[in-house]
């Protein structure tokens, strides 16, 4: 069986303790590699490698450090197909997502950082004939990035790109239960001749590994994704050590559909925003608001649609929905359609696991679920499911379902489907999260901030906010 291995200062080895976990294949519930258990020591002969190799990497020009980084994604391009598969394999998810989404998005996140790098500037204040200022960014040391597992190549690349493009080392920890394409990164990294100790990645379990770096003294930035919770804890950790903090955590995103809206173009968004991923996007509309006057058009084709949707084999390209990540999320995602039902919601559709046959028959498939007839502040509307589940209520004013939308201690996305450009824009700023779709989802522009607000995290990531989080600005003054 397949032993995957710790990339520290250059090179592939094995977890100080010897231990290794198991990888699960949730398509087919066994497993099929062995991860690192990792600990505080391979954190420490980490972050020690990470340190050495600071001063010459911070020290690089900007052109030299783009060239090494975009071989990086000459490599991962040559290799979509490959880190695709692996993807796949690990998640659940459809191959032809992970090559749609997933690869490219992660090439882009390195190719944007490469290359943003060499069109970044700063800022000079003059104070006229008396003395002029001006800004510095300088690269901080070791940057601690830490991801999880929906979006595993994806989500881990748009830390580790801008940490490294802006001259950091990294000691990164991608999720314990979908390392494998970190790992496939990780041999592409030594291929691009990226320098020993400039980018480290431990594998292993939050509790051992992320920890570690989060207790790290010298790791003095932290760039979390992950669920609330576990953000929380980190925040505890690293406060009273004074770490910098970008925190990009869990949502419950409203999706509210305006009678006036092109109804087939947003059928046709709402079913990806609800179930794309078997609705493990932290951005997925799990909420769907629809004003009454078209509320049972929208129930009966919405209905209709997703009882069609297939959920299969994630190799087979007419799979719509492959697998959910491991054993204990589809318990999880179960636990609330019971929640939902206690709480007075009718399922519409779904509801249960999907039993497969033959090698897939003990994979974790979960049909797509709508369920109505629940309050807005229940639990299942107001906790975050993560998986294939939404729900669906009526509203009859603009006051009342910003109140619904709002009512959540999330504050990630909220899309907005109407043809009424005012009442978009008024919605717009209303709605208490940091992403605001308007009649699309998911439509991203590397350039713009990415991140939420309330309990959906601090900070932003995305386009230059990532480049600044992983500087500090230095203000120098010069009397004239
Ligand atoms: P977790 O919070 O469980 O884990 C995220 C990462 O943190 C994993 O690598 C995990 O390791 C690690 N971790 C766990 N415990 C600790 C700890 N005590 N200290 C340091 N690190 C730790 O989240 P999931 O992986 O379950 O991801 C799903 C969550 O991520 C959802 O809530 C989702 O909304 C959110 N998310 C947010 C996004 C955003 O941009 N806002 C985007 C995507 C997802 P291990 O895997 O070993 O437990």
């Amino acid at each position: 069986m397949q032993k995957l291995q710790n990339y520290i200062n250059g090179e592939l080895v094995a977890p100080a303790s010897g231990n290794y976990i198991d990888n699960y294949h949730p398509a087919t519930g066994k497993v099929y590699s062995l991860i690192p258990d990792s600990d505080a020591k391979d954190v420490e002969l980490a972050t020690d490698a990470a340190k050495k190799a600071f001063p010459e990497w911070s020290k690089k020009s900007i052109q030299e450090r783009s060239a090494i980084l975009l071989k990086l994604v000459d490599l991962i391009e040559r290799d979509m197909d490959k880190l695709a598969e692996a993807e796949s394999k690990d998640n659940g998810k459809p191959i032809w997502l992970a090559k749609a989404v997933d690869i490219p998005r992660a090439a882009a996140n390195f190719r944007f950082y490469a290359t943003g790098i060499l069109h970044e500037h700063t800022e000079a204040h003059s104070m006229g004939e008396e003395a002029i200022n001006y800004t510095l960014r300088e690269p901080i040391g070791v940057a601690g990035c830490i991801s999880p597992w929906n979006l595993p190549l994806y989500l881990f690349s748009w830390k580790v790109a801008p940490a490294l493009a802006s001259g950091n080392c990294v000691v990164a920890k991608p999720s314990e239960i979908t390392p494998m394409s970190a790992y496939l990164l990780s041999e592409l990294c030594i291929e691009a001749g990226i320098p020993a100790g400039v980018f480290n990645i431990v594998h292993g379990l939050g509790p051992k590994v992320g920890s570690a770096i989060t207790e790290h003294p010298d790791i003095p930035m932290i760039s979390f994704t992950g669920g609330t919770q576990t953000g929380a804890t980190i925040a505890r950790t690293a406060a009273p050590m004074f770490k910098k903090l970008s925190l990009e955590l869990g949502g419950k995103n409203p999706n509210i559909i305006f009678a006036d809206c092109d109804f087939d173009e947003m059928l046709k968004v709402t079913l990806r925003s609800s179930f794309a991923n078997q609705g493990q996007i932290c951005l997925c509309g799990s909420r769907i608001f629809v004003e009454r006057p078209i509320y049972e058009k929208f129930k009966t084709a919405f209905v209709e649609r997703v009882s069609q949707m297939k959920v299969g084999d994630p190799s087979d390209d007419k799979s719509k929905l492959g697998a959910v990540v491991s054993k204990p999320h589809m318990e999880k995602v179960l636990s609330y359609v019971e929640l939902a039902k206690e709480e007075g919601g009718t399922v519409l559709t779904g509801g249960h696991r999907v039993e497969m046959e033959g090698e897939l028959k003990d994979g974790y498939y979960l049909a797509p679920t709508v369920i109505e007839g629940l309050n807005y502040n229940c639990r299942t509307n107001q906790e975050e499911i993560f998986g294939p589940v939404v729900t669906i209520m009526p509203f009859d004013t603009e006051e009342e379902v910003l109140m619904y939308a709002n009512s959540t201690k999330y504050g990630l996305a909220s899309t907005i489907w109407t043809s009424n450009l005012k009442r978009a824009h008024r919605v717009a700023a209303k709605l208490h999260t940091g992403i605001v779709w308007i009649n699309c989802w998911l439509l991203r522009d590397l350039r713009t901030p990415f991140g939420g607000v309330k309990q959906s995290g601090v900070g932003r990531e995305g386009g230059f906010e990532a480049l600044q989080f992983f500087t500090e600005p230095k203000n120098v003054c010069i009397k004239l």
